[in-house]
């Protein structure tokens, strides 16, 4: 974005000429008063920037929140130069897309400060005046959320740490079972034998649970670690299909096959996306329809489609079902439970493996989730 430096000697927007020409703001427009002891109050910076001329101007406060002194000169891509390197980039794409198509913006992101060296979490919002970009202004707020997001970063390891813990005696609760089940059936003991297959069921249920926990905290506090190998597609779209059919047994499945294509990815982590969308595909759509899952070679990938008949997605949710804990709110979903992380993890999990994840829908005809990975 090119952006010229504008200097504001402290943080009163009454400064800014409200119609890019009157320098007169104060006397014309009494609320801005108002609006700048709210703003003072929150201790939160301001910027603009003049759609016409491309000046971007920050405002005192915003400046020390990037660590530069009050009556620095603060360019736009000095600003961009303190956002630490790994958000940098979505940063600058946020903000040029909110600019280019005239958007609400809003991003989080971490800065290391230039001055002070202090790592801040800053927020940042933005939109524009009006319309008419000859006479228009991006405006917005920044906000220190560094307090909000270590908080946030408590919580996930905490969360981490209980599934962690839980994981470990339900893994041998399950082996127990399996064995208990063996035995049972050996003795052919018929009671036996099916109280302990509803009890395998609840406990696989639960450490699906419990690994999407998991991987939800690995991926807030940043540290999705994949371990990669050597595996068939096939052979894990069978397994994962029986397993599916072996906990919710009320859908029927088919399967299209791909022929014996290997991929280096972790296993166990395309194995949860794959439990995710199987069973989503059966928590959104009636009991008895059918679920297909298909698979093929597209070029250097392997495409991987679930296709459900179920209530479909509206066009407005489509790109927001893998944002984290968002749900589709509706009279049918009501009655569904959820978290809303299911997708969320899914993507990251298809991203680390430098893979695509999206969906195609339409609202009553079903969906049909579609992922590739990089064939080995
Ligand atoms: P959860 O299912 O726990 O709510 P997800 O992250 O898996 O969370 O899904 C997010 C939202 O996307 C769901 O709440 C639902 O509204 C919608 N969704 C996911 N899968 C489907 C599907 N197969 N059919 C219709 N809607 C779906």
């Amino acid at each position: 974005m090119q952006t010229q430096f504008l200097t504001l000697s402290n943080n009163n927007i009454n400064e800014f000429p409200e119609d890019g020409s009157s320098t007169e703001s104060r006397q014309l427009h009494p609320p801005l008063d108002l609006a700048q002891i709210a703003i003072d109050s929150a201790n939160v910076g301001i910027w603009v920037i003049n759609a016409v001329t491309g000046e971007f101007m920050p405002s005192s406060r915003t400046k020390e929140l990037f660590g530069f002194a009050p009556d620095e000169e603060m360019t736009f891509d000095a600003a961009m130069q303190q956002v630490v390197e790994k958000y940098r980039q979505n940063t600058i794409a946020a903000i040029e897309n909110a600019y280019k198509k005239q958007t609400n913006l809003y991003v989080e992101y971490q800065v290391i400060g230039l001055h002070d060296h202090q790592s801040r979490w800053l927020s940042i919002t933005g939109g524009f005046t009006n319309p008419d970009l000859t006479s228009s202004y991006f405006s917005g707020i920044v906000m220190d959320i560094t307090q909000h997001k270590q908080n946030e970063l408590k919580r996930s390891k905490f969360i981490g740490m209980v599934s962690h813990e839980l994981k470990t005696p339900l893994t041998a609760l399950k082996a127990y079972v399996q064995m208990l089940s063996n035995w049972a059936k050996k003795q052919k003991d018929g009671f036996a034998t099916g109280a302990l297959s509803k009890v395998d069921k609840q406990v696989r249920k639960m450490l699906n649970m419990i690994n999407s926990l998991l991987n939800l905290s690995s991926a807030e506090v940043g540290q999705i670690h994949i371990n990669k190998q050597l595996f068939s597609v096939d052979e894990l779209i069978a397994e994962v299909v029986e397993e599916t059919l072996f906990v919710t047994s009320s859908h029927h499945i088919t399967i299209t096959p791909c022929e014996n294509i290997q991929v280096n990815a972790d296993r166990e982590k395309i194995e949860q996306v794959l439990v995710n969308l199987l069973s989503n595909a059966a928590k959104y759509s009636e009991k008895g329809t059918s679920i297909g899952i298909s698979c093929k070679l597209q070029g250097e990938m392997v495409e991987i489609s679930v296709l459900d008949q179920g209530l479909g997605i509206a066009q407005e949710a489509i790109d927001k079902v893998f944002l984290p804990h968002y749900r589709v709110e509706s009279k049918e979903t009501e009655k569904v439970t959820g978290f809303g992380i299911g997708l969320y993890l899914c993507s990251e999990i298809i991203s680390r493996h430098d893979g695509k994840i999206w969906v195609e829908s339409e609202p009553g005809e079903g969906s049909t989730f579609k992922f590739t990975l990089p064939v080995n």
